[in-house]
C-alpha cells in the first residue's frame, strides 16, 4: 500500500493492566491505520501521577507488543514529535493554557466538586463518576472580568468557559452524526487542575493537534469528551481530526469491562495460555462493517 497521510494513535494510560476492552480499541486503531496505509503512533498518557505507576508503563508497552501491536513513533522508539510521554510535555500544555487565558476563554474556579454537586442537586456518589458534572453558570465570573495571572505554580482549578446553549455536531466514523448542546450536556470543564496538572481534555487535544493526528480512534465512553475537545480546537484555531469511537465491550453479564475484571486482563489471559492470535481472531470475528474497514 502506498504511504498515506493518515496518522492514528494509541493513547493508553498506565493505570493498571490492560484489559480486553482496551486491547480491542487499540487493535481497531491499528487496523484502521493499516487499512489506510498510514502511520500509527503511541502516546503514553501518564500525566495523572495519582493514577499511574511507573512500572505500569513498561508492562503496558509489553502487553501491547505481545498482542502484536506495532507503532512507528512512541516513547520507546522516538520520532519527530518526541517526547511521547505526556509527563514530559508540560510546556506544550502550558503554552496552550496561556493562549486560552489571553483570549479570555478560561477562568479560575475555587469551587469544590461538592459545591458543584450541591448546586445542581446531584448525588455525591455514583452519578457520572467518570464524567464532570455540569458546572453551574452562577459560579462563573462575569464575562470580561479581569483574570488573575496563572503564576509559575498553578494552585487553583482553571475551567474553559463553554458557549451557552450552543448546539454542536460532529460526524463520527463509526456512529454517524453526534450532537450535544454545550452548557447543557456538559458545562465549563477543567483545563488545568489545582495540583498543577493539565486536564486530560487539554493535554489530549494539544497532543493530537501537535502530533498531526488525522483520525482519533478511541472508546465510545469518550464521545462527550470529543465535544469538549472540539471547542478547544476552535478556541486555539486548530483543525480537528476525524473521530471514530469504538463500541465498548461488555462482559457476559452485560457490564462494561473495567480494570476490576482482572480475569480479562491481557496478563491473566496470557498466563492462562491464551495466544494473541486467539484474542485477535475474536476481535476480527466482529463484522467488517463494525470495524469500518471493509476488508478484514
Ligand atoms: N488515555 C485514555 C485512556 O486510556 C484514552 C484517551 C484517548 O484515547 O483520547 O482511557
Amino acid at each position: 500500500m502506498s504511504p498515506s497521510s493518515y496518522r492514528g494513535r494509541l493513547a493508553p494510560s498506565p493505570t493498571g493492566h490492560l484489559h480486553l476492552g482496551h486491547a480491542r480499541t487499540f487493535w481497531m486503531a491499528q487496523e484502521r491505520a493499516r487499512a489506510a496505509g498510514g502511520t500509527l503512533i503511541l502516546r503514553n498518557e501518564d500525566l495523572d501521577a495519582t493514577r499511574f505507576r511507573l512500572d505500569f508503563v513498561d508492562t503496558m508497552l509489553e502487553d501491547l507488543r505481545w498482542l502484536g501491536l506495532t507503532w512507528s513513533e512512541g516513547p520507546d522508539v522516538g520520532g519527530p514529535h518526541a517526547p511521547y510521554n505526556q509527563s514530559a510535555r508540560r510546556a506544550h500544555y502550558r503554552a496552550a493554557l496561556e493562549k486560552l487565558r489571553a483570549a479570555g476563554q478560561i477562568f479560575p474556579c475555587t469551587r469544590s466538586r461538592r459545591d458543584v454537586l450541591d448546586a445542581i442537586g446531584a448525588p455525591h456518589e455514583g452519578a457520572g463518576a467518570d464524567d464532570e458534572p455540569v458546572y453551574p453558570r452562577e459560579f462563573r465570573p462575569p464575562p470580561g472580568a479581569p483574570l488573575p495571572p496563572l503564576g509559575d505554580t498553578i494552585a487553583v482549578n482553571w475551567r474553559f468557559r463553554v458557549p451557552d446553549d450552543k448546539p454542536l455536531m460532529f460526524a463520527d466514523g463509526r456512529f454517524g452524526e453526534q450532537r450535544a448542546v454545550a452548557g447543557r450536556d456538559f458545562g465549563d470543564f477543567l483545563v488545568w487542575r489545582k495540583d498543577d496538572v493539565p486536564s486530560y481534555q487539554l493535554a489530549c487535544m494539544v497532543d493530537d493537534a501537535e502530533m498531526e493526528i488525522t483520525e482519533v480512534v478511541r472508546g465510545a465512553d469518550l464521545i462527550k469528551s470529543t465535544f469538549r475537545q472540539l471547542l478547544l480546537y476552535r478556541a486555539l484555531g486548530r483543525t480537528p481530526p476525524q473521530f471514530y469511537h469504538c463500541p465498548l465491550m461488555n462482559d457476559d453479564k452485560g457490564e462494561r469491562l473495567a480494570k476490576r475484571h482482572d480475569a480479562l486482563s491481557l496478563r491473566t489471559l496470557r498466563a492462562q495460555g491464551v495466544t494473541p492470535a486467539e484474542i485477535v481472531a475474536g476481535f476480527a470475528a466482529g463484522s467488517p462493517e463494525e470495524f469500518g474497514i471493509g476488508n478484514l
